[in-house]
């Protein structure tokens, strides 16, 4: 299933792609769920995927890595959160204010 989907990504292959594919075989690799065979991009993502899809299926140290990237996800999600209600309440003020200038 790697074998596929990373040929099918790269197209054809020449000497310079092919050492650059034999470089991540480990990467890939570790970034497939054993249980359903879903490829990740990254490693977080098949951690957090395990922890959601498979929480039956983790061991000791999977659940503790989860937990991990669960509290790192959270910290990023409360992070953006904050970011993006920044953005709208100046969006709001900005339009208010361009309102009021062009009408009043
Ligand atoms: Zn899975």
């Amino acid at each position: 299933m790697t074998e596929t989907t990373r040929g099918a990504a790269e197209g054809p292959t020449d000497a310079g792609v092919d050492a650059k594919a034999d470089a991540t075989p480990e990467d890939s690799e570790s970034s497939v769920c054993r249980v359903c065979g879903r490829t990740f991009p990254e490693p977080r993502l098949l951690v957090l995927h395990r922890g959601v899809r498979h929480a039956g299926a983790l061991t000791d140290e999977e659940k503790e890595a989860y937990t991990e990237a669960y509290r790192d996800e959270e910290a990023a999600l409360h992070s953006f959160r904050i970011r993006a209600l920044a953005v709208l309440v100046v969006l709001y003020f900005g339009v208010l204010f361009l309102y009021i200038g062009f009408a009043g």
